[in-house]
């Protein structure tokens, strides 16, 4: 499917996007999402294999001791991801 074409139906669902997923990886995994945010994140990742594998990659390279000390993350870091799993798909 085209990302555009996802991005149109998700909308059309009143879900986040895919740019929006990335753009909140951090506070969905810091648990800083509210309740509903958290819900329909959840809902687009269910439906978007893309936004799974990104997710689950952020997790591994946002290491847990880190988020605990809440240490900012360097700013490339969230293009390095991006940058990481488009090489890789
Ligand atoms: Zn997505």
């Amino acid at each position: 499917m085209i990302r555009s074409s996802r991005t149109w139906m998700m909308k059309l669902m009143g879900l986040p996007t895919c740019e929006e997923i990335e753009q909140f990886a951090y506070s969905y995994l810091e648990e800083e999402l509210q309740l509903e945010q958290k819900r329909k994140f959840e809902r687009h990742l269910r439906g978007c294999r893309n936004c799974q594998r990104f997710i689950h990659t952020y997790r591994q390279v946002a290491r847990p001791e880190r988020l605990l000390q809440k240490i900012p993350l360097d700013p490339c870091f969230e293009s390095r991801v991006v940058q990481y799993l488009r090489e890789n798909h």
